[in-house]
């Protein structure tokens, strides 16, 4: 039916290589272009329908070097050069490097592409989950994880003040530690989130739609749903699949945030992928991209 390009945790900066926090293995922020550039070609020739990063395209290093914009302009710049739409989902670097009312003046993160009527928000109204129509048999759903966050909100916002409270459970000083925490509690940390009510009825809404319409469901976040790194997952994981559950159209979910690639079938039968994270792959690995294709019966 369609056929499309993904790609995770780019983590482009123009920065010299650097360890990952736990000393484990060395970031190449540099090379992270070229294999953008790498996976652009490759989609070129695989005639690809539309491509979607799934997060992280920049990393927090920009910062300290003042480099935000130029960064972010630069990895997006090599997404325009594809004639196809490209689709973007909010990574917690994202929210490191901008804060969500600077990202939604970029109007990087909501749907510019053939759109569905009723289901998306235009307007730079303040939402960064929307739905994508490649094909009338097909729905893409992307999410916003980080809009209850610490991350990226204002301090007074009710969505600061909530996350918060769901981090309160956390012991530490520094809240992007899990020390303390066990099994899936490891989730509530700062780095990652959690979606809104309204966005949970909000995907309702759309999967309903979708069930009526026959279409076949592929959703997309930054955070995992299910994971064996429980300090990666979603802060309401179990509410979302609640919700994916009680319709029959979703197919597949995808995500980084990780970086180590991850597969398994829920008990409802959907695929959740996790993608390996570009800027972890090895020297000796260049490209870090997937195209795959979506049939009336599988992926
Ligand atoms: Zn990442």
């Amino acid at each position: 039916l369609i056929r499309f390009g993904v790609i995770s945790d780019l983590h482009y900066a123009d920065h010299d290589p650097h360890p990952n926090f736990e000393k484990t293995y060395l970031r190449h922020y540099r090379r992270s272009l070229q294999f953008l550039q790498n996976a652009v070609k490759a989609w070129e020739l695989d005639k690809v329908g539309f491509v979607i990063d799934l997060g992280d395209v920049i990393d927090g290093k920009n910062v300290a070097i003042k480099q935000s914009l130029q960064a972010f302009e630069k990895i997006l710049n090599v997404y325009k050069s594809l004639n196809v739409p490209d689709l973007h989902v909010v990574g917690n670097h994202e929210l490191y490097n901008f804060s969500r009312s600077d990202l939604l003046k970029m109007n990087a993160f909501q749907c510019k592409h053939s759109c569905l009527n009723g289901f998306n928000n235009f307007d730079n109204s303040g939402f960064m989950y929307y739905c994508y129509e490649p094909h009338p048999s097909v729905k893409c759903i992307v999410l916003d994880m980080y809009e209850i966050s610490l991350l990226g909100n204002d301090v007074n916002s009710p969505e600061y003040k909530q996350a918060l409270g769901i981090l309160s459970i956390n012991p530490n000083q520094d809240l992007n530690s899990a020390f303390g925490l066990e099994g899936t509690d490891e989730r509530f940390v700062k780095y990652n989130g959690g979606i809104s009510k309204a966005q949970l009825q909000w995907l309702d809404v759309v999967l309903e739609d979708s069930e009526k319409k026959k279409q076949m469901v592929i959703m997309f976040g930054h955070c995992p749903l299910q994971s064996n790194y429980p300090m990666t997952l979603c802060w309401n994981y179990d509410e979302i699949l609640a919700v994916m559950h009680q319709h029959k159209c979703v197919q597949a979910y995808c995500c980084g945030h990780a970086h180590e690639y991850y597969y398994t079938m829920d008990s409802k039968g959907i695929h959740h992928l996790t993608l390996p994270g570009v800027i972890k792959l090895p020297t000796e690995i260049s490209s870090g991209h997937l195209t795959v294709d979506v049939y009336n019966d599988k992926l």
